[in-house]
């Protein structure tokens, strides 16, 4: 059996009265990119902080590479990067003095490397860290938590505060990564990027993981959005009557829906009440297609 990267039994975390994470269960392989999206305030923060024994679980526990989060937690720094959600950094160092100070605390890097990410990120390390803006600032993060090729990266909102040409370097850089046997635990509320970049995504709202599944699934699950425009007003039940509609707005002879089933079978279905006017489909994103597997447990959350 496969080695997981990282993996959480259960874990649970009170803040006093408060329940913040509620008996988290995951596993993410080497080589596997896993989003962890949620909304605000969903306990993201509060799972990766249990994880990086910054906070002690109210019970539960993990696991990265085998070794326990708590016990083992010196060990686990030797392979892992962290790029926490508010990184704290000395504003009067450099850049440089800055990547220095966390490739010490690391017993060194290999500094060919580290020269190369400085370049892909265009990183102005001779600059003050004070003085620098909140995405050059963030840049650091992203090169620290990079530099020493751990075999597990655990990263907080990462692209938050890089412009898109950015983001978009520091996708091809996790898929890179991955592609070379690194485990990469993604925490993010943009759809978008999970989307792009990671093999599995899970949900978590109010603490709780409410779906999970293959990002690949959710693209090709054949689930689309559809807009028609028809030469004559037609009866909603023309489609609610037919298996794998959703999300349905009728507007006149305006129709939108979300469909899983073939072209063939609603164009089949709208023909004996009206022509076609126009028809456009588009595939859906990750929220919509999220809405549609797990209307209820969304719902309910
Ligand atoms: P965001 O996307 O906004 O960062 P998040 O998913 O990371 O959100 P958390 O920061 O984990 O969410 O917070 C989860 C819940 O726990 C929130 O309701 C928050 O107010 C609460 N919380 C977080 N830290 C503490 C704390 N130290 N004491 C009490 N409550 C806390």
């Amino acid at each position: 059996m496969t080695q997981m990267a990282l993996h959480t039994e259960r874990l649970t975390k009170y803040y006093g009265d408060f329940l913040a994470l509620h008996n988290l269960t995951l596993a993410v392989e080497p080589g596997e990119i896993y989003g962890f999206l949620g909304p605000n305030g969903a306990g993201k923060t509060t799972a990766i902080r249990t994880l990086m024994d910054e906070i002690r679980p109210s019970s539960g526990s993990a696991t990265m590479l085998g070794l326990d989060t708590h016990r083992d937690s010196l060990a686990i720094r030797s392979f892992l990067g962290y790029l926490p959600a508010d990184l704290a950094l000395y504003p009067r160092l450099t850049g440089t003095q800055t990547l220095a100070f966390f490739a010490h605390l690391r017993g060194g890097v290999d500094q060919e490397y580290l020269q190369e990410l400085t370049e892909r990120f265009q990183a102005p390390l001779a600059k003050r860290v004070g003085e620098m803006s909140t995405g050059n600032r963030q840049k650091i993060g992203i090169l620290q938590a990079f530099m020493n090729r751990p075999r597990l990266l655990i990263m907080d909102e990462p692209s938050a505060g890089l412009d898109p040409l950015m983001q978009r370097e520091l996708q091809d850089l996790m898929r890179e990564v991955a592609g070379a046997g690194t485990a990469i635990f993604l925490s993010s509320h943009t759809l978008s990027e999970v989307q792009r970049v990671a093999d599995r995504v899970g949900i978590i709202r109010r603490g709780e993981l409410v779906a999970e599944e293959a990002v690949a699934t959710l693209n090709h699950g054949g689930i689309r959005q559809v807009d028609l425009v028809l030469t004559a007003v037609v009866s909603p039940d023309v489609f609610t009557d037919l298996p794998g509609v959703s999300n349905l707005q009728v507007n006149q002879t305006r129709v939108h829906l979300t469909f899983s089933g073939t072209m063939d079978e609603l164009l089949a279905a709208v023909a004996p009440y009206a022509g076609i006017v126009d028809i456009t489909t588009h595939e859906p994103d990750l929220e919509q297609i999220f809405l549609t597997y797990y209307a209820e447990p969304v719902l309910e959350a």
